[in-house]
C-alpha cells in the first residue's frame, strides 16, 4: 500500500468502460478490418468545426501581437472576449448580460468543477438525475460533496418529481441538469422546466438558504426539427449555466468553455467570486487564450451538425422496427434504447460478438439500458444494421 492518495491513484489506474471498448475495437480493426467494426462507443464529433474556426485562428496567429496572444489572459478570460460573448448570449436568448457575467474555463469539465468547487462545502449534497455524464459523481466528490442520484424516469427521460422531492432535504446545496441529455438524447420540456424550478423556489424558501440550479449544456445547439430548449436562467434565477464549444463548434481537444452566472441570483458579486476563487484553487490560470478569441468570433455559429440528425432518423426507425425500445432523442448524438435483457453489462457483451461496441446504461447510473453514439459517419450505421438485426433475432430466438 503507498502512501498516496489512494482515491486519486484508482481514479488514475481504472479503466474506463468506454476506453476498454476502444481497445477492444482497435483489436478487433486489426483482426477483421476496421470496416467490420461497428464502434459507436465515443462522443467525440465526427463533423470537423466549421472552417470559419481555422482561418479565425489563422489571422491571430499572423496578425496579432504573439506576446500578447501567448501570453496570460485575466484568470476569468480576456474581457473583449467576455463582452462578445455577452452580447451573442444577449442576441439569441433576449438576455442583457455583461462581460462580468462571464467566466472562461477550460471546457464544461472545468467549469463544472468551478461551480461544485464554488458553491459547496465538505458533505454538501449534490443532486443529480440518473441518467448522467459519468464525470459528475468524480467532480463533485473531488469537490467534497456527495452526490445523490435521482433515478431515471425512463418513460420519457424527464425528472421523476416524486423521487426528487424525497432526495431534496436541507443538506443540497445544487441541483445538476442536463439537457439535451448525454446520454438519453432527451430535451427538458418547458413544463418539467417549470416544475423543477417551482419546486427549488420552495425548498429554498422552506430551507433558508439557495439551492443553486448548475445547468450542464454542452449539448445547447445540437437539436433536431422543432426541438426547443428552454433558457432555465429565464426560469430560475439562481442557475448557473457551464457551456462548452467542444460538441457544438467540434472543439473538444481545443478546451474552451465558460460558467455563466447572471446578476439576478442571490449573492451574485459572492458566487463569481466563489466560482474564480475555485478556477484559482484548482491552478487553472486561465483558459487558453487563443481559443479563447476563436470561440468568441465564432459564437454565433456551429459545425455542420446536420448529419447528427439523419443519423437519428436511421437508427431510431431501424431500431424500432427492429424492436427495440428507445425513448425519442430531442438533441445530441446519443440514443439510449433499452437492453434486450435486464443485465445491460452482459447485453453489450454480447452485442461485441456481432462488432457492435455499445455502453452499457450502468455506468450512466441507469442500468437496464445501452448508449449509442451516432456521432459517425452515416454509412457507418448503414452497414451496422444487419449486425443490430442479427443481435435482436439472437434474443427473440432467445425468448421464445
Ligand atoms: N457534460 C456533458 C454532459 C458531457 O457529455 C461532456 C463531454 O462529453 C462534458 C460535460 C465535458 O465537456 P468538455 O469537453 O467541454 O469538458
Amino acid at each position: 500500500m503507498s502512501n498516496l492518495n489512494e482515491k486519486m491513484v484508482s481514479l488514475g489506474t481504472q479503466r474506463s468502460v468506454i476506453r476498454e471498448l476502444f481497445e477492444f475495437g482497435k483489436k478487433r480493426a486489426a483482426e477483421i478490418g476496421a470496416e467490420n467494426v461497428f464502434d459507436f462507443s465515443i462522443g467525440n464529433p465526427s463533423v470537423p468545426a466549421p472552417e470559419s474556426v481555422n482561418r479565425t485562428a489563422v489571422s491571430f496567429l499572423s496578425e496579432m501581437d504573439p506576446v500578447v496572444l501567448h501570453g496570460y489572459t485575466s484568470a476569468q478570460g480576456d474581457a473583449g472576449v467576455r463582452a462578445m460573448l455577452a452580447d451573442s448570449v444577449n442576441r439569441r436568448f433576449h438576455t442583457s448580460y455583461t462581460a462580468d457575467n462571464f467566466y472562461m474555463s477550460v471546457g464544461a469539465a472545468a467549469a463544472l468543477c468551478c461551480c461544485f468547487h464554488g458553491l459547496c462545502n465538505q458533505g454538501d449534497e449534490v443532486v443529480i438525475f440518473a441518467p448522467y455524464f459519468p464525470e459528475y459523481t468524480v467532480f463533485a466528490q473531488g469537490a467534497g460533496a456527495k452526490p445523490v442520484i435521482v433515478p431515471a424516469d425512463t418513460k420519457a427521460f424527464q425528472i421523476d418529481f416524486d423521487a426528487l422531492r424525497q432526495v431534496l432535504t436541507p443538506a443540497v446545496k445544487a441541483v445538476v441538469v442536463n439537457s439535451p441529455n448525454n446520454p438519453s438524447g432527451a430535451v427538458y420540456s418547458e413544463e418539467t422546466v417549470k416544475k423543477l424550478a417551482g419546486l427549488l423556489e420552495e425548498k429554498s424558501k422552506a430551507y433558508g438558504h439557495t439551492i443553486y440550479l448548475i445547468s450542464d449544456e454542452p449539448y445547447r445547439e445540437i437539436v433536431f426539427s422543432g426541438t426547443k430548449v428552454p433558457f432555465l436562467p429565464d426560469y430560475y434565477r439562481n442557475t448557473l449555466v457551464s457551456y462548452s464549444w467542444s460538441k457544438s463548434l467540434s472543439l473538444p481537444g481545443e478546451r474552451m468553455g465558460y460558467v455563466l452566472v447572471p446578476s439576478e441570483m442571490d449573492d451574485f458579486d459572492q458566487v463569481y467570486a466563489a466560482v474564480a476563487g475555485a478556477g484559482r484553487a484548482l491552478g487553472y490560470v486561465n483558459a487558453p487564450s487563443l481559443f479563447q478569441r476563436v470561440c468568441a468570433a465564432c459564437a454565433d455559429e456551429t459545425a455542420d451538425i446536420s448529419i447528427y440528425e439523419t443519423n437519428k432518423n436511421l437508427l431510431l426507425k431501424s431500431l424500432r422496427d427492429m424492436g427495440y425500445q428507445t425513448v425519442e432523442p430531442g438533441g445530441t448524438f446519443y440514443m439510449f434504447p433499452r437492453s434486450l435483457e435486464a443485465d445491460d453489462t452482459a447485453f453489450a457483451e454480447r452485442a461485441k460478438a456481432y462488432n457492435l461496441l455499445i455502453v452499457p446504461g450502468c455506468g450512466f447510473g441507469c442500468p437496464g439500458h445501452v448508449r449509442i453514439s451516432y456521432c459517425v459517419p452515416t454509412e457507418r450505421i448503414e452497414r451496422a444494421l444487419p449486425a443490430f438485426e442479427a443481435l435482436a433475432k439472437e434474443y427473440r430466438a432467445k425468448n421464445s
